[in-house]
């Protein structure tokens, strides 16, 4: 009997710490894997900001303890990640610039309002927008200049190629718009460019207030706050894709691609539309993080080097 018992309890103590280390390397696979993850992300959205406003950002202060920070023109440091678990609410209204990355907005054709909560880009980080754009409406204000588009002209921030940008949608758009009235019925008459305000129901400046939104031609079906999802739907169904690529090839994103959606807005946000264009499939690989984007650009080339020597452990 005694050996019998031996036996069991060997088998026994066998088992338990056979599958205890089955466990803790399972654990440390999947810790590993995770920070593999968060690296990646990291260094590509760090890649998209520094493509997307290159005169501002300056470089890459921190570490992962003290958080990683951007170092802007004006000296001001912008931090990448609070590491604070939030809703899609406090995301909104108290964003960093990790939380105005993480959903990828898409760049293929949408015929369905998107899920309530799946708005890419529709966060945003005022830190970054007053460092680029203005710090105050007459700081704003210095900054616009005129857009001409056909008869009209729009008002529309001078820095960061947002009104260049403008400027090369419409010359795409007008000669489309000319032969075709669903076009010219979508686009005109424009609902508005720079508007110093707030967005109703929060104490937030309008991405408006930066001259880098336009409003085209506005319908009952438009907006999440006055119209059904059917409604919108219905107008989604017809709504040119022209518009909207023309738009998205210049870095502009669509507010009909916003669960929360805003179907005559579209806003000037080149690091949402370079990280959809570049990095919409997960990449594992922390060596080969930067794969999708164009390696080939010297300025892309010099981007990546300068974020792995800035993060480097
Ligand atoms: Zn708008």
């Amino acid at each position: 009997m005694k050996k019998i018992t031996v036996f069991i309890l060997l088998i026994g103590l066998f088992l338990y710490t056979h599958n205890s280390a089955i466990a803790s390397t399972y654990s440390t696979t999947l810790t590993d894997k995770d920070s593999n993850l968060n690296n990646v992300t990291l260094r590509q959205d760090l890649l998209c900001l520094m493509l997307a406003y290159p005169e501002y950002i300056l470089n890459i202060e921190g570490n992962d303890q003290e958080g990683i920070y951007l170092l802007m023109k004006s000296g001001r440091k912008l931090l990448y990640d609070d590491k604070r678990n939030k809703s899609s609410d406090q995301k909104l209204a108290n964003p960093d610039l990790q939380d105005t990355l993480e959903q990828v907005y898409p760049l293929s054709t949408v015929r369905n309002i998107l899920d309530k909560d799946f708005d890419p880009g529709r966060c945003r980080v005022y830190g970054l927008l007053t460092e680029v754009y203005g710090t105050s409406k007459q700081s704003v204000e210095s900054k616009l200049i005129n857009v001409n588009a056909g008869n009209n002209h729009y008002q529309f921030n001078g820095n960061n190629k947002a009104a260049d940008s403008l400027h090369a949608v419409m010359s795409e758009l007008l000669p489309l718009a000319q032969g075709n009235s669903t076009i010219r019925n979508c686009i005109f008459p424009c609902s508005g460019t720079f508007n110093y305000r707030i967005i109703a129901g929060t104490n937030q400046l309008s991405p408006h207030s930066f001259g880098i939104a336009i409003d085209l031609a506005v319908n009952k079906g438009d907006y999440w706050k006055w119209s059904s999802r059917e409604t919108a739907e219905k107008r989604l169904s017809t709504y040119p894709s022209e518009i909207v690529e023309a738009f998205e090839k210049n870095n502009f994103i669509w507010g009909g691609k916003w669960g929360h959606f805003d179907i005559m807005h579209f806003e000037y946000r080149p690091e949402i539309v370079l990280k959809a264009r570049y990095f919409k499939e997960k990449q594992n690989s922390e060596e080969l993080w930067y794969e999708g984007a164009p390696i080939q650009e010297v300025s892309v080339k010099n981007l990546i080097e300068k974020i792995n020597l800035a993060l480097r452990k």
